[in-house]
């Protein structure tokens, strides 16, 4: 080892944050607001009580409130697996010959396998304190419905899960982990719903999406009383969530007396990019620091990159209130070779609104070879196999170092290492295999998705 900074660097327990950092109070443009697609006025709380449990809804809607802080029961939660390590890549900076310091925050080491814990916890908590009987939500990969089914275990509220259809069955052991915590796992789409039933009527629907989940996840919710829904990724309230990640990363860096130059992050709806960014987005808005943060995206579903900043709907359904973000259009669907996650279309309004306003300085977008390629590397080197989503990062993590040991800069790199590979053995055999097809959407395709947007608001 270089020098004295150890390979981990733990924070104790009485040091997990007692609050949660909320960026909107240091934006100087907040995003546009949410819209209630009916009356194309903003949502107010009232309106989103209907979907989510009020003190969420509070929460979506925040702007001034710096810090929210942690119910007890929440950190007490927390402490089974965080504060989550803060590793210094010593392996990875040798097998790269960089001058630069590589570092991860590694977010996998729960039973779900991935950061979405953070925010699970949260939601199934304040659902529980509202009295209600249970949430319901939707999943892609499983990672989120996995959460979720541990939070509702956890707090014993019934947990309905609408699973994209193709995904659960390619991915059953998934399935078994959610019922193992007594979920309810309906396959999406469904004829529980009035959503599902329409998209039935079509057999080339038949895998599902993730859009389509959503919408049958809120009908349900909206329906049944005792209800609410839940979302894993995209919404304000669990980027203040996540910002739990930045906020322990920032105090370990502290520590050991270092501060990150590029702070990366996989981006898919944007949680664990804005979580990881948040504690030092909040030094970059107020002037303290200016880190440089990058967001990577697959190619296949690159709505930073190739989007367009609009209102649009969260899901296929059209039932969620429309949001300003970057988007592929509400109907846009990623090539069905695509096995690396981050297929949302649309990105976290907070994100799309930093990135449009220039704090966040940088997207890219990788092909999913290069990221099955590095994830190998990875889990030879580092020893911890990636969840292909947190390849994303770790690929520019490494272009990044690559481009110090040119200009022989010793930067600080702090990327995020959201989960665990284990629940994508599928996917590695198959690149394995050779068959993985890396054809990103074509220009006809996104412009085929940019032609469904919503008419705009005039302000
Ligand atoms: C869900 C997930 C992501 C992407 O979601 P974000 O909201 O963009 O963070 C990334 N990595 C893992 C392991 C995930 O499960």
């Amino acid at each position: 080892m270089k020098n004295n900074i150890p390979y981990k660097t733990y924070l104790t327990e009485k040091e997990i944050p007692e609050s949660w950092y909320n960026v909107r109070a240091d934006m100087q443009n907040d995003h546009r607001p949410l819209l209630n697609p009916a009356t194309m006025q903003p949502v107010t709380v009232a309106d989103l009580s209907s979907v989510f449990c009020e003190e969420l809804a509070k929460q979506e809607l925040n702007t001034t409130d710096r810090y929210i802080p942690i119910p007890e029961e929440i950190r007490n939660f927390y402490k089974m697996f965080r504060p989550s390590p803060l590793i210094r890549a010593y392996f990875l900076e040798e097998v790269l010959d960089t001058p630069a310091e590589i570092y991860y925050k590694y977010e996998g080491g729960n039973t779900s396998g991935s950061h979405k814990l953070n925010s699970a916890i949260a939601q199934a908590y304040y659902a529980k304190k509202q009295g209600l009987k249970g949430v319901t939500t939707e999943t892609g990969a499983g990672q989120w419905g996995t959460a979720l089914a541990m939070a509702c275990g956890y707090f014993d509220l019934d947990c309905k899960v609408y699973m994209v259809r193709v995904s659960a069955e390619q991915k059953p052991d998934r399935v078994a982990i959610m019922e193992t915590y007594n979920a309810d796992v309906t396959m999406s789409p469904s004829d529980t719903t009035e959503v599902g039933r329409k998209m039935l009527l079509d057999p080339a629907n038949r895998n599902g999406s993730l859009g389509t989940a959503i919408s049958e996840a809120v009908e349900y919710a909206v329906l049944n009383e005792g209800y609410r829904y839940t979302l894993g990724s995209v919404l304000n309230q669990v980027l203040i969530h996540q910002s739990i990640i930045g906020l322990e990363s920032k105090l370990a860096m502290e520590k050991i007396d270092r501060y990150p130059d590029v702070v990366i992050g996989c981006a898919g709806g944007g949680s664990n990019l804005g979580g990881l960014m948040s504690a030092f987005m909040a030094d970059r808005l107020t002037g303290k620091q200016s880190p440089y943060f990058i967001a990577v995206e697959p190619a296949s579903c690159p709505s930073m990159t190739r989007g367009k900043f609009a209102y649009d709907y969260c899901d296929t359904g059209q039932v969620t209130p429309l949001a300003k973000m970057y988007t592929l259009g509400h109907g846009f669907i990623p090539p069905a070779s695509h096995a690396g996650g981050l297929r949302f279309h649309g990105m976290s309004p907070i994100l799309s609104q930093l990135y449009h306003d220039g704090y966040l300085d940088e997207a890219r977008s990788v092909t999913q070879k290069e990221i099955f390629e590095v994830a190998g590397l990875f889990a030879k080197v580092e020893g911890t196999l990636p969840a292909p989503e947190s390849a994303h990062a770790i690929k520019t993590a490494i272009d990044e170092a690559l481009k110090c040991k040119e200009t022989g800069e010793k930067k600080v790199i702090l990327f995020g290492l959201t989960g665990t590979g284990y629940f994508d053995m599928s996917a590695y055999r198959r690149y394995r295999e050779n068959d993985l097809d890396d054809t990103p959407p074509t220009d006809e395709s996104i412009a085929k998705g940019l032609a469904n947007l919503p008419a705009q608001p005039d302000f």
